[in-house]
């Protein structure tokens, strides 16, 4: 099947249930991306900084890059000026950056808590009580320039269906209560990413709004995904 085939079935299963399709394009080159942007995707999800920034600016303008990888602090100035979407904050500290650098390029850049929810030492992520005490502090509520639209969670790499239901289930459960107790009068907050390629079916079972998709549409990368995350 070509990254055409594989997207336009990806949309029917996710459009068609208003799940957006997140074409997860690390390691791929730009002429691979183009080829699936010809297929009609126009969503890309990078992990790391300057491969999205090089690939940003070869490409159309109207794709919409988000961020889906660890993010330090000191690279948020090279997205700020045209990030669609900050899936990964998982500190105040990268908030308030995020929120600076937003300020300097007079925008509100949309982002999500990353959640940990993987029963796995190597994620990053923050844990619901972290998630809490961060949305609580007068810290966060001092920015302006930055809006949380939800959470993302990555779920353990295993193929054990239950284990990941209950993963996934765990973390919706989380949102209802987050969404109650912070953001009940705010309709932009609305966005639960989780699924990838192996899981995506499950997550959206499960309430996902967006999924993370990569090697279903790409192929398998050369780099397993635990050492590029
Ligand atoms: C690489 C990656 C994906 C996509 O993984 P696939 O298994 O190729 O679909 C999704 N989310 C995150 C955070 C990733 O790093």
């Amino acid at each position: 099947m070509s990254i055409a085939d594989n997207i336009s079935k990806l949309k029917k299963e996710t459009e068609g249930r208003g799940v957006k399709l997140i074409a997860v394009s690390k390691t791929k080159p730009a002429d691979v991306l183009m080829e699936a942007y010809n297929a009609g995707q126009r969503v890309f999800g990078e992990n790391n900084v300057q491969e999205m920034v090089e690939k940003q600016e070869q490409l159309p303008k109207d794709i919409e890059w988000h961020l889906i990888g660890h993010l330090q602090s000191n690279k948020v100035k090279y997205i700020a000026p045209f990030i669609s979407l900050i899936h990964s904050v998982d500190s105040l500290k990268l908030l308030q950056e995020i929120d600076k650098q937003a300020a300097k390029n007079k925008r509100i850049i949309d982002c999500l808590l990353q959640i940990y929810i993987a029963d796995e030492e190597t994620k990053f992520g923050l844990g619901f009580d972290e998630a809490i005490e961060l949305l609580r502090s007068e810290d966060f509520l001092a920015l302006k320039n930055i809006r949380i639209v939800g959470l993302m969670g990555i779920a353990t790499n295993t193929d054990n269906e239950k284990q990941l239901k209950d993963e996934f289930y765990e973390l919706h459960t989380f949102f209802n209560g987050i969404k109650t107790s912070f953001f009940r009068k705010e309709d932009s907050f609305k966005e639960l990413s989780i699924g990838m390629s192996s899981d995506y079916k499950i997550a959206m079972e499960q309430g996902s709004t967006m999924v993370r998709v990569g090697s279903l549409i790409f192929g398998q990368r050369l780099i397993p995904h635990w050492k590029n995350n």
